[in-house]
Parts: C-alpha cells; sequence; structure tokens
C-alpha cells in the first residue's frame, strides 16, 4: 500500500510508526526502517574490495591520497535510498543517520576496519544553513558511525566558510560566480596526526570531499579516509 506523500505524510505525524524507507507500517520490534528494507537496500560493499577495484576510489585516485573509499549504499533515483535520504535532509529525520551510521559501523567493524580510524569528521554545512535547517544531516550519520565503530566525532574540527574577493566591483552575476565555498580546520589540535574519516550523506563528484580532504591533510592530518551513506553513479 503506497499513500500518495501529503496523506502518508499526515498519517505520519499521527502514527509514526513506519518504515522511513518504503512507509510501509513497522512491526513491533522494528526500528525507523523495516526488516524487508534492510534486507532489501542496495549494498555497494566497496569495502570488502581491494582498493584498485573499489570503482570510488578511482574518483580520487591522482588528486590526493584517500585511505579508505567508502560508501554504504547505492543511491537510485526514487528508490529506497532516495527515501531515506530525503527523510534526513529535510524531514528531520535525523535517525535515519543514526541507524545507518551505526549499521555501517558495526559491517566495518567485522570487516577489520576500526582500528583504521581515531576521529571521524562530518563536512559541515555554512553556519547560515545550518541555522536554517537547524541541523547537519552529516553529523547524525557522524554519530551512528561513531557508535558503530568505537571511535569518537567532533563536529568542530572542520568550518565551511564562503569566500568572496571583494577587491574588484563586479555586478551582480559575477558576484555570484565568485562566490566559492571553502573549508577550513578549525581546530588543528584535533586533526595533527590522526587517522580521519570524513563522512557526508552523499558522494557525487566527490569535490566536497576532496576539498574537506585536503585541508585535512595540509593542518596535519595523518590520514584521511572517506564515508557517505549513499553513493550516485556517474
Ligand atoms: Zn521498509
Amino acid at each position: 500500500m503506497l499513500l500518495p506523500a501529503v496523506l502518508s505524510d499526515f498519517v505520519g505525524l499521527l502514527f509514526p510508526r513506519v518504515c522511513l524507507a518504503c512507509q510501509e507500517p513497522l512491526a513491533r520490534g522494528e526500528d525507523h526502517i523495516c526488516t524487508s528494507c534492510r534486507a532489501q537496500l542496495p549494498y555497494t560493499d566497496y569495502h570488502r574490495l581491494p582498493t584498485e577495484q573499489n570503482p570510488l576510489a578511482r574518483r580520487f585516485w591522482g588528486k590526493l591520497p584517500v585511505q579508505h573509499t567508502l560508501s554504504y549504499l547505492r543511491f537510485q533515483k526514487h528508490g529506497r535510498v532516495q527515501h531515506l535520504l530525503h527523510q534526513l535532509k529535510y524531514r528531520g529525520q535525523q535517525e535515519v543517520g543514526r541507524i545507518l551510521g551505526r549499521w555501517y559501523g558495526q559491517e566495518l567493524t567485522e570487516a577489520g576496519l576500526r582500528a583504521s580510524f581515531d576521529l571521524i569528521v562530518p563536512v559541515p554545512l555554512h553556519t547560515r544553513k545550518l541555522a536554517q535547517r537547524g541541523y547537519n544531516q552529516a553529523d547524525s550519520f557522524a554519530e551512528g558511525l561513531a557508535a558503530g565503530l568505537g571511535v569518537v566525532w567532533k563536529a568542530e574540527a572542520l568550518r565551511r566558510t564562503t569566500y568572496t574577493n571583494s577587491q574588484t566591483r563586479k555586478n551582480r552575476m559575477q558576484r555570484w560566480e565568485n562566490v566559492e565555498t571553502v573549508f577550513e580546520v578549525a581546530k588543528p589540535e584535533l586533526v595533527r596526526g590522526q587517522r580521519i574519516l570524513v563522512v557526508d550523506d552523499v558522494l557525487t563528484t566527490g569535490a566536497t570531499l576532496e576539498a574537506c580532504a585536503a585541508v585535512l591533510l595540509a593542518a596535519g592530518a595523518l590520514e584521511v579516509s572517506i564515508a557517505t551513506i549513499a553513493t550516485a553513479d556517474r
């Protein structure tokens, strides 16, 4: 039974016990994501592949050294993963990030990867965006992964800034084009000498994660790895 979105949102408010991936009612003992969805989610299993066979790792080759390039799920348009990410990013369902993070963290631990990371750092939102949304969707994933892996996470390590070159007078369009989002390490003492796992909700081109990894390495991080909830094929 698939309810129209508006109706299902309304029902969800009254009876929040529906699966956040398929919107079917949850059975007793199920928590936010039903057993059937958990069994059928499109897992990448990239952590089981040798690095040279990991298609995500290839996106960073020749750019900067990334130790582990991990993504839990494959993003598919109109599928369960898109629905879960939408709930996490726009519907305040931070539990999605925590649960998927915990599951993934447990899997990575079973695969022997726990000892590969000292610190988990979520990709930050700009403070203005954070104020609008009220939360950073990468934080809950970081929190879940931290619990599943038994590794600490620190949201305050990185900061997102907007850089505008104001040296010359520009028209509105030029100003727009000149605004770049950049990251900086806000707490160098947290990252120096550490093996850091940078996490975000989605990896598409990899440019955002690459920018974060670059500033962390420049600030003295020993290694940088990457993990996202989902990855989109290119
Ligand atoms: Zn489900």
